[in-house]
């Protein structure tokens, strides 16, 4: 977690703020009813699906399920963490948050580094622009057809030759050695307390986060020297797994077109852009990780990864496919001609041609199984090995639906019975895992219902204090909301959002509000609270009876009369028991 601040600090600032100004400020909203509706900013939509009451502070998107509180808006608009956000809007709503602990120590080292940066970027970025030396860089980006406009929208920059340019100029700004040094601006030399700078004679690009921030620098040699491209190496605040080149600029682009074309460098990545194919972002010398999908997905679900002609090769690809399904997305793969680069291809066959092959990519297991089912049939590997190599994605795959899919269609294609194709890929502990989170899903409307309920009228809570019936609630967050309302009595949504202040809970509990309005009275809603019960506890009861109906016959297999005996009798008393909750309805 970030900055430790109390829960008054936290309602101070909502109290300070209004929901509706702020995110007015951010997107234009038209009353409707009791309350305001515009374009999501979460996902591309035509028609508005976005509401805001300011009443209860909250937003909720019924088109993509974004929702929540202040706080909730900033972080998910702007990708912030909760501490980030309370230190955004505490300075908006005029308070001031003390500031003394590690975390605020690390965040001003953080700062001091930012600033450094800044500080550095704008050095090589006036170099570039305006001296004599920075010519050969300019002439290089003319050469690539890269325009000054690019290079002032991203502070491209130039590094001089030298050794020591950049350290002087630190020097002259009282910039201490030992900070530049430790994000590798400067290196120091062997024996000597002198420093030297690390790039010289490059074009340099500033990788900066999706704030903005600088985190460090790339540079392109412009004299062939060895490596072509270096970048910053990996410090405090630079770490190459997390950052995704010119997510800054490109993420709205992406957000409105529900889109991210991948690419691999800056120059792939500056010559789509600057081709007005805007919604790009590059890895920086890494295969995609972990790190980069989860970044991606606050903004799409649909990932395009452009695959140079000669590196489509199974391993890429495949370890592609393993990161974002990973993630629960499926992504979509571009493959460039033979010896081609996203840069090279505009030039020799223009951008509406990378365009359609855009538009026409596939999805890259559909690549992946394509290839191995050619091997099959050319006879490179065995049907033994093919299915192997199919039963390994098939078993990476979250959606039941997609997977049905793909296992129906493998069957066909490696001539196996989909029966036995589906047992192999369901060997998968995963597999199991999911299918449990699937049946808990269905239930779930029974748990958001009591919720809603209880939002609108908090005294019901009482119910549940009285008859202790919260435990036939199904363990979830759902729960947890329903638990902090009847045992903490925490019961204004404000509070409520205040004790979930980031992940799904505040989702559910905006999602509760915004639900169509069918509870119109406390007599209505106590009934249909006591419905949601005895359905819940019909349903425990059920799965309890079948559990007991498999140790019964278990019982009769090993011949333990006596335990069949009680089994049967405790299994009796079950549907006595079950008779009774169904005829609760009929008392009320
Ligand atoms: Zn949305």
């Amino acid at each position: 977690m970030g900055y430790f601040v109390s829960e008054t600090v936290i309602k101070e600032i909502k109290g300070r703020l209004n929901i509706l100004n702020l995110i007015e400020t951010y997107l234009s909203l038209k009353r409707s009813g009791r309350s305001y509706v515009g374009l999501c900013p979460f996902h591309d939509e035509k028609t508005p699906s976005f509401h805001v009451n300011d009443e209860k502070g909250v937003f909720h998107c019924f088109g993509c399920g974004a929702g929540g509180d202040v706080f909730g808006f900033v972080m998910r608009y702007k990708n912030l963490t909760f501490a980030e956000a309370v230190a955004e809007l505490s300075k908006q709503a005029g308070i001031n948050i003390e500031k003394t602990n590690r975390d605020n120590v690390r965040k001003t080292r953080r700062d001091i580094f930012f600033k450094l940066n800044r500080l550095v970027l704008n050095y090589y970025h006036m170099l570039l622009l305006e001296s004599e030396e920075g010519r050969a860089a300019r002439d290089y980006l003319r050469k690539r057809g890269l325009t000054l406009d690019i290079a002032r929208e991203f502070y491209l920059g130039y590094a001089p030759f030298g050794w020591d340019a950049l350290a002087k100029y630190l020097a002259s700004k009282k910039v201490p050695t030992s900070i530049a040094e430790e994000i590798g601006l400067i290196i120091k030399k062997k024996n000597k307390d002198e420093y030297y700078d690390r790039f010289r004679g490059r074009l340099m690009f500033p990788i900066r986060d999706v704030e903005g921030n600088a985190l460090g620098f790339g540079g392109r040699t412009l004299t062939n020297e060895e490596p072509k491209y270096l970048n910053s190496p990996e410090s405090e605040i630079y770490h190459k797994g997390r950052v995704l080149y010119g997510l800054d600029r490109a993420r709205d682009y992406i957000r409105r077109k529900g889109e991210a074309v991948i690419v691999e460098g800056y120059m792939d990545f500056l010559s789509l852009y600057s081709a007005e194919i805007k919604n790009v972002v590059a890895t920086l010398g890494t295969a995609l990780t972990r790190d980069h999908t989860v970044l991606l997905k606050r903004f799409t679900e649909r990932p395009v990864v452009i695959f140079d002609g000669d590196e489509a090769g199974e391993k890429a690809s495949l370890r592609v496919l393993d990161v974002f399904l990973e993630e629960g997305i499926s992504p979509h793969i571009v493959i460039l001609p033979k010896g081609e680069d996203p840069a090279s291809f505009i030039s020799k066959e223009g951008r509406d041609s990378l365009l359609r092959l855009i538009e026409g990519a596939i999805l890259l297991i559909d690549f992946y199984i394509e290839r191995i089912q050619r091997d099959f049939l050319n006879r490179k590997i065995s049907r033994n090995k093919a299915v192997d190599m199919v039963v390994e994605v098939l078993t990476k795959l979250k959606n039941p639906i997609e997977r049905s899919h793909y296992i129906r269609r493998s069957g066909e294609n490696f001539g196996i019975r989909e029966n036995e194709l589906l047992s192999l890929v369901g060997h998968g502990e995963k597999v199991r895992r999911e299918t449990k989170v699937e049946i808990k899903k269905k239930s779930e409307s029974q748990e958001k219902l009591i919720l809603r309920i209880l939002l609108k009228f908090p005294a019901l809570s009482h119910y549940f204090r009285s008859k202790s019936v919260i435990d036939f609630i199904p363990e979830g967050e759902i729960k947890k909301i329903v638990e902090e309302i009847v045992i903490n009595r925490v019961d204004d949504v404000s509070s409520l959002l205040c004790r979930f202040s980031s992940g799904p809970a505040q989702e559910i509990i905006s999602e509760s509000i915004f639900s169509t309005d069918d509870v119109t009275n406390e007599t209505t809603a106590l009934r249909m609270l006591k419905d949601c019960i005895r359905k819940l506890k019909l349903k425990a009861i059920e799965e309890k009876l079948s559990i007991m109906r498999l140790q019964i016959e278990q019982a009769k297999r090993e011949k333990k009369d006596s335990l069949e005996e009680r089994l049967i009798r405790e299994y009796r008393d079950l549907i006595e028991q079950e008779k009774g909750v169904q005829g609760e309805a009929n008392d009320d």
